[in-house]
């Protein structure tokens, strides 16, 4: 039994709805959480803001990084937990690396009987490589498109909860202890409504768009990032926000949502080069093209400012060594994109720039995907287990997502159980809205002041931005005024973070503090908001969620 109280300065919700879980996101881990919970008894609503298809996962190309087969003599589980650490650049929490990659072959397996095709030959499934790995370990599908079969396998699932498309989650609704127990909701016909629920998985992916330019499609705003801080969660390690090296670059007016130019075309044997043709990464680092993200953005990005020869907002990366047939069939994607700017990448090096790919950080979990709010769970990329440290190594976050997705469905039953034994007033607050005018200037402040190579100076005055254009009120409450309140919300958590971490580690470098301390290593910033609603951080060793 519920009662509901209502936040002063707003309306009694428009509609209700009611579910044993609700879970908000239709990407891979969203929909896996979803499918095993419903396969579980209970009962499950899922809702995403915009089509069932728009996610991260749906674009997802280089493929899915798993060890299969322990007696491969070229690879190993150990290889790929030791090749992840080394990414996360002494950030990840051992525990968590060791579970997610462990446990995420059988993952795969599942995914794949529930009607995911992987590319194949003779021997089995083709394996690649990308940036970090040490071994071929990384399967993929439709050449490029492995996000894309993922996202079609799973919504095809019999027994998937129907999807509420066009339905954006704005708060999670906590009960008088503080435990989540539903969400407020804007429908497609722009009325708000309470969904009330015993428990709340949070899988809303990345927030790509609080840059400029970003490899994520426009719905990664940063909501889930947003919504749980308000509901009173911490995040963990969101000044790690990886740039992808090889964006493709069409022009300087280059903005929002960029073609990505998987890494799995260095795999196959693609060189960065300079506008002088000078190999970029020889010399840099001993994996030179295939070495972390991290690293090789760093060097693209110093190349472009610094290097003679370099042409100022952009690189090249030269595919012109893969046969083009192979090129046609391994990359169709890439190969259209590179087609609809003019470019033959079979014949002439490819333009390519870094631009926001991955949030390393986000909502802090424990391994069954509960936050530090009971009732609520976050799976995917909006969660932050500590599989990525401070930078992610490619083709971890799809099996994280699996994993995850899994894990929480496991565990949420007793949450269910937990809720139902206690009646709850309801508590639901103002939705969030911001003017979305500020929202270009929000994200032209963060690429400037926030992307790779950050000061004390440049944060200060982001999170200045940031606070000034969350404090202009949108006239309506619509889906871009809640994004970009979300969005302005998200940056100051990492830009605090960002300023509290004096120093330069994986994917966060700050140039005032260049070199890596070891007295950071495996401490964790945590974020979380003060009574004013401003974020607050405080370091804390990799101890987990108490
Ligand atoms: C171009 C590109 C290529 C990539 N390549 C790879 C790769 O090869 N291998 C790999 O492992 N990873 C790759 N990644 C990363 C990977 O795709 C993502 O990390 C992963 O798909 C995230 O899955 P997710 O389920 O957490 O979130 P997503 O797939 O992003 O899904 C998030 C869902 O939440 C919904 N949502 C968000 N906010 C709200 C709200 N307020 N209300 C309702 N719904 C909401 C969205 O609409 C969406 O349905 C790539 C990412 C990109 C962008």
């Amino acid at each position: 039994m519920t009662s509901l109280s209502v936040a002063a300065g707003t309306l009694l919700p428009a509609w209700e709805a009611s579910a044993d879980v609700v879970v908000v996101g239709t990407g891979v881990a969203g929909l896996t959480a979803a499918l095993n919970t419903a396969s579980a008894g209970l009962s499950v609503l899922l809702i995403t803001k915009g089509r069932p298809e728009e996610a991260s996962t749906q674009w997802a190309q280089g493929g899915v990084a798993v060890v299969r087969d322990e007696r491969d003599p070229g690879d190993s589980i150990q290889t790929h937990i030791d090749d992840t650490l080394v990414a996360g650049a002494g950030l990840s929490d051992p525990v968590a690396v060791e579970l997610i990659l462990t446990e995420g072959p059988a993952a795969v397996q599942r995914l794949i009987d529930r009607g995911a095709l992987f590319d194949a030959g003779p021997d089995g499934l083709l394996r690649t490589r990308e940036g970090g790995h040490s071994a071929n370990r990384v399967i993929h599908a439709g050449g490029d498109a492995t996000g894309a079969e993922i996202e079609r396998a799973l919504l095809a699932v019999r027994g998937l909860p129907s999807v509420l498309a066009g339905h954006q989650a704005l708060d999670v609704v906590l009960d008088g202890t503080g435990r989540a127990r539903g969400l407020s909701v804007l429908g497609p016909d722009g009325r708000v409504g309470l969904i009330r629920s015993g428990a709340v998985v949070l899988a809303t992916g990345g927030s790509g768009h609080l840059y400029a330019a970003t490899t994520n499609p426009g719905v990664a705003t940063g909501d889930g990032l947003a919504m749980a801080l308000r509901a009173g969660a911490a995040l963990a390690d969101t000044e790690f926000m990886q740039f992808h090296p090889t964006v493709l670059w069409t022009g300087p007016g280059d903005l929002g949502h960029r073609p990505l130019v998987t890494e799995a075309v260095r795999g196959e044997g693609a060189v960065l080069i300079d506008g002088a043709g000078v190999r970029i990464m020889l010399g840099v680092h001993p994996l030179a093209d295939l070495a972390p993200r991290d690293v090789v953005s760093l060097a693209v990005s110093r190349r472009m400012a610094l290097a003679p020869g370099g042409v100022g907002d952009h690189v090249f990366l030269d595919a012109t060594g893969i046969a083009p047939a192979v090129f046609a069939r391994r990359f169709p994607t890439v190969s259209a994109a590179c087609a609809l700017a003019g470019v033959n990448p079979t014949t002439d090096p490819i333009p390519v720039a870094p631009a926001a790919h991955y949030h390393c950080g986000g909502v802090l979990t424990d391994m069954d995907g509960r936050t530090t709010v009971p009732g609520l769970f976050a799976v995917g990329e909006v969660a932050r287990t500590g599989l990525h440290g401070a930078n992610r190594l490619a083709s971890n976050s799809l099996l994280e997502g699996l994993v995850m997705g899994e894990r929480a469905a496991a565990a949420i039953g007793a949450e269910v159980t937990l809720a139902a034994a206690r009646p709850a007033e309801l508590i639901l607050t103002a939705a969030p809205a911001a003017d979305p005018a500020g929202r270009f200037e929000l994200q032209a402040t963060m690429s400037r002041s926030a992307g790779i190579g950050r000061d004390l100076v440049t944060l200060l005055a982001a999170q200045s931005t940031a606070a000034r254009l969350a404090a202009v009120a949108a006239p309506v409450v619509d889906r871009w005024s809640v994004e970009t309140a979300n969005l302005t919300l998200a940056a100051s958590a990492l830009l605090a973070a960002a300023e509290a971490r004096a120093e330069s580690r994986g994917c966060h470098v700050r140039t005032d503090h260049p070199d890596r301390d070891d007295a950071w290593q495996r401490a964790s910033l945590h974020v979380t908001l003060d009574d004013a609603g401003r974020p607050t951080v405080a370091a804390d060793a990799l101890a987990g969620v108490a």
